[in-house]
């Protein structure tokens, strides 16, 4: 059977759903990933991506387990390109890797600063924005699908929402196929986003990022890097239980699981989960979206 691209499922009414990788630093790290990418075969996500580090260090990495995910797991895989620290002939370089490789899709982003920076700085030869980087790979790779990041709570270094948005418009006009937003845990800022998106002419899916949290500190940790709101009832679900993780992991799993109920029922293009490379809570989610006939695999 011919396995469908996925710009065909972008277009399709169906849901989509992908899961997010990053690669392992250490070889009990790979293990860890490679074993949850097994587990999560059965659950079919439509792609699954695989993260860029800082200051291009995951270069070898990235597209070695981008490869190990599409050879030996059979998923459609999608790295991510940051312009941290490369020349646009680096660039150029690495997008023919992902050719070569038959990675058809790629996540363009700008990328963070390196840890102990402040501000981004973009290499002498090199790009400033993702929108520039998303020119970069339609130049030099037509048949790419490519993905950039949305932020509906804005860009913590964007003046305003409304500018923010701007600039996303020129990731799509640039020629960006859909959007995958950060994590966020108040749906109302996502259909907010997706409203303000469609007025200025955004026309592209957006793909709503979701992650279960099983702590206090780690969701307030993960706010804490996206700017992104934590709403108080989910903060003081998580507080009441403590350090007890088995109970933590049962609040974030409900809340999740409205997040990810509304969002479909509501008209969302699909999810794409934030996984931590592991195989838990994210495929007790699916097993519940599942029951309630919201995922078919
Ligand atoms: C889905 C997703 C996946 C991610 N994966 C990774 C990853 O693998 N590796 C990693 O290091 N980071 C990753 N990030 C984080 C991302 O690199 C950072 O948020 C980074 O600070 C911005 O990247 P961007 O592509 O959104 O940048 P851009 O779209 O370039 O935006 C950066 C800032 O500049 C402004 N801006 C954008 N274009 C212009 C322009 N033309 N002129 C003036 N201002 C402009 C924007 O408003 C924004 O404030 C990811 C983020 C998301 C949402």
């Amino acid at each position: 059977m011919t396995k469908i691209s996925l710009q065909q499922r972008l277009a399709s009414a169906e849901p989509l759903f992908s899961i997010e990788f990053f690669p392992p630093k250490s070889d009990a790290a790979a293990e860890q990933l490679l074993s949850t990418a097994a587990d999560l075969q059965a659950y079919a996500p439509d792609f699954v991506s695989i993260t860029y580090g800082a200051g291009g260090s995951t270069r070898s990495r990235t597209l070695k387990y981008a490869r190990q995910l599409a050879q030996d797991y059979h998923y459609t895989v999608m790295p991510h390109l940051t312009c941290v620290g490369h020349s646009r002939e680096d660039l150029q370089g690495i997008i023919q890797e992902f050719k070569k490789a038959g990675l058809n899709q790629i996540m363009a982003l700008r990328g963070d600063p390196p840890k102990g920076e402040a501000d981004f700085k973009a290499h002498p030869a090199g790009l400033h924005y993702a929108n520039e980087l998303v020119e970069l790979i339609r130049d030099n790779f037509a048949e790419c699908t490519i993905g950039v990041g949305g932020y509906p709570e804005k860009h913590p270094e964007a003046p305003s929402l409304e500018v923010d948005l701007l600039k996303l418009k020129r990731k799509v006009d640039a020629g960006a196929h859909f959007v995958t937003t950060q994590l966020f845990f108040d749906n109302s800022r996502y259909f907010a986003f997706v409203e303000a998106a469609r007025a200025i002419g955004i026309q592209v899916p957006i793909l709503p990022g979701l992650m279960t949290p099983t702590t206090l500190p780690q969701a307030r940790r993960f706010c804490q890097m996206g700017d992104s709101f934590l709403p108080p009832e989910l903060a003081s679900a998580l507080e009441a239980v403590g350090e007890d993780s088995a109970k933590g992991t049962r609040i974030g799993l409900e809340w999740s699981f409205q997040q990810a109920r509304e969002l479909l029922e509501k008209g969302a293009p699909g999810l794409h989960f934030y996984i931590l490379n592991r195989t838990n809570p994210t495929a007790a989610l699916l097993d519940r979206l599942k029951l309630a006939g919201f995922y078919q695999s």
